[in-house]
């Protein structure tokens, strides 16, 4: 594994491993879990599951010939079943890692390619997976539910309480770090050219957004995720949910 880049083989990736990959000319990675079996499970948009305000990331589920179970999911969920050919279109594979040092954190080029914080064991990431894969994962939005979101949940079993401002994910983040330090160019960094002086800035924003050393991230189990969800969808206005 490269120290800039996360790109890894098919045969290096074992069950539970959080996998992405680049759509749209690097414009944004798609994230999901890899559950062995030439699966992988993911969170998407789709048009029934609520938001369509932010159709880049939509997906198209297209008719695979090689498993017949692929493309499964839930009526009305965002949680689909894929196998990696499906999930990976014609996009490299990439391995997210977990339980980075904050300094290799910040030498990412990108965000929301590594955390710090660390990932729990093999089968309760799947467990996670294939338990939304069956309840769902509430709404798909860019900055507050997103792709990489989900794959978070399944490694680390956490969430941010947080409905305001950041996103928890790093590819949220760093939407808003490119917005924020200005030039919107960051969004889709040349091979030459995040070296600029507001990279700092872009970094450390990225940083105090890891979910990995945030204060407000909650360890939910997934057996009470549906509960939160829900919760979250109700309770918008109200903080109380905070302490709970
Ligand atoms: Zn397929």
């Amino acid at each position: 594994m490269g120290f800039l880049s996360n790109k890894v083989q098919r045969t290096e990736i074992k069950a539970g491993y959080h996998i992405y990959t680049y759509r749209a000319l690097f414009a944004y990675s798609h994230h999901g879990i890899f559950v062995g079996g030439n699966k992988v499970v993911h969170f998407t948009h789709h048009p029934d599951t609520g938001n369509t305000s932010l159709d880049v990331t939509a997906e198209t589920p297209t008719s695979c010939r090689t498993y017949p179970d692929c493309g499964f999911r839930q009526p009305k969920s965002g949680v689909f079943l894929s196998c990696l050919d499906c999930f990976l279109q014609t996009g490299d594979l990439y391995s997210f890692e977990y339980g980075v040092t904050p300094a290799v954190f910040l030498a990412k080029v990108r965000g929301g390619t590594c955390t710090t914080a660390i990932s729990d064991g093999v089968d309760t990431v799947i467990h996670r997976a294939m338990r939304l894969l069956q309840n769902g994962f509430g709404k798909y939005d860019v900055f507050q539910n997103n792709c990489e979101d989900f794959a978070l949940y399944c490694k680390t079993g956490l969430l941010i309480v947080d409905k305001v401002g950041c996103g928890r994910s790093g590819q949220a983040a760093s939407v808003l770090g490119a917005l924020v330090s200005s030039p919107l160019k960051l969004l889709i960094p040349s091979p030459a050219g995040i070296a600029t002086v507001t990279a700092g800035m872009y970094c450390m924003s990225r940083y105090a957004s890891d979910i990995g050393v945030r204060s407000d991230v909650v360890k939910v189990r997934v057996e009470d995720l549906a509960v939160k969800l829900r919760w979250m969808d109700d309770l918008k206005e109200d903080e109380s949910f905070k302490s709970g």
